[in-house]
């Protein structure tokens, strides 16, 4: 198990920056996830992490030990790259150990580490089979089994499961979290999909055109985003962003919004301008006669349980997702109250969140 800290690491390709100026540190044993965008600097910070790209400038640390300039190999940190790409004409032993194989580890390590591993994801029984036969779940075991036959002091992932189908990538971040939660090795995990980000970190962290935004477990992330990029970023539908009215003071416990007023949490810091903009959740806002922003339904879109529905108002359009016991259709004029508490206002100048 290992900690990881980075110190000032930054990273720039000529006068291209990748990686602004960085500092943050990674739990030992934590499943922390790199979220954000194409572009923003994810596969970038892991190679530093691994040691497959040399900062710019900063220090990255090992449990305590500056292994900037060390190489790859002497940081024992696995890289695993696509997860699921295995061996066909290889049984399932052939597959879990071929990453110690190519080590020229002993053959009775092998054999032994092989088993210990598929012991553990419970395959021991099929170690001589083939894996162009198998079910789709024990072939995601034996992948897994094979990125961690390695004993690592870390794994480090990068989009393992990006061109699996929906629901196979679902199952498999389910088994990887349980794995990670049997070993308990320190995992950083690079993604650029929210939900597998929000279902499987401890924490996460978003970054966003080289620079890291926000870091903490998923929910504080959702409920308090530092950022008006990072509440846009998580959540589906995304959040809801509204002009406010006026000026709005340090303090200021109400805000005016398409010609409501709106109670919100006491803004903390002052505006760099003289506008602000509200976020609030689809989840966060309720249909009812007596809410105070009317507006006119413009859709609704049953989903199971739930219906979103898409209000025309004078601030402009909001998603609203309310359960499907409320009783809308579209043309209807409605009334919509926002959930105080968990209303987010955001400078647009800077694009932080004020209150
Ligand atoms: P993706 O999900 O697309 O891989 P990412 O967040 O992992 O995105 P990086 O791969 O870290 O992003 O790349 C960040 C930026 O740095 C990109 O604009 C990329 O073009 C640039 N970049 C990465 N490697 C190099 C390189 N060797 N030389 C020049 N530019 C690079």
């Amino acid at each position: 198990m290992a900690e990881i800290a980075l110190q000032d690491v930054h990273k720039a390709f000529g006068d291209f920056t990748a990686v602004r100026s960085s500092s943050f540190t990674i739990r030992n044993g934590e499943f922390f996830v790199m979220l954000g965008p194409s572009g923003c600097g994810k596969t970038t910070t892991l190679r530093m992490i691994a040691g497959l790209e040399l900062p710019t400038s900063g220090r990255i640390l090992l449990d305590g030990e500056d292994v900037t300039f060390n190489r790859a190999s002497q940081r024992d940190i696995a890289f695993v790259f696509q997860l699921f790409a295995l061996y066909p004409h290889m049984n399932v032993r052939q597959n879990i150990s071929f990453p110690l194989r190519t080590q020229r580890l002993p053959r009775r390590e092998v054999r032994a580490r092989t088993e210990e591993v598929a012991r553990m994801l419970q395959i021991d029984g099929i170690l001589e089979r083939r894996v162009s036969g198998l079910a789709a779940g024990d072939r995601q075991r034996v992948a897994l089994g094979r990125a961690i036959v390695r004993r690592a002091k870390a794994f480090l992932m990068d989009e393992p499961l990006g061109a699996l189908d929906a629901e196979f990538r679902e199952t498999m971040c389910e088994e990887l979290r349980l794995l990670h939660d049997r070993i308990g090795a320190t995992t950083v995990y690079v993604t650029h999909d929210q939900i597998e980000a929000m279902a499987m970190a401890d924490r996460i962290c978003v970054m966003n055109r080289g620079e890291v935004l926000q870091i903490g477990p998923p929910m504080e992330v959702y409920a308090r985003p530092a950022t008006r990029f990072v509440a846009g970023f998580l959540g589906s539908p995304s959040m809801n962003f509204l002009p406010a009215e006026g000026r709005i003071a340090v303090g200021a416990t109400s805000i005016r919004v398409g010609g409501a007023t709106l109670a919100m949490p006491a803004v903390r810091e002052g505006l760099a301008g003289p506008e602000a903009v509200i976020g609030a959740r689809p989840e966060h806002i309720a249909i009812t006669d007596e809410g105070p922003l009317r507006g006119r339904v413009f859709a609704v879109e049953y989903m199971g349980a739930r219906q979103l529905v898409t209000v025309d108002t004078e601030a402009g359009r909001l998603r609203v997702r309310t359960p499907n016991t409320v009783r809308v259709a579209a043309g209807e004029t409605v009334g919509l109250a926002f959930d105080a508490e968990r209303l987010i206002v955001f400078d647009p100048v800077s694009d932080r969140a004020v209150a």
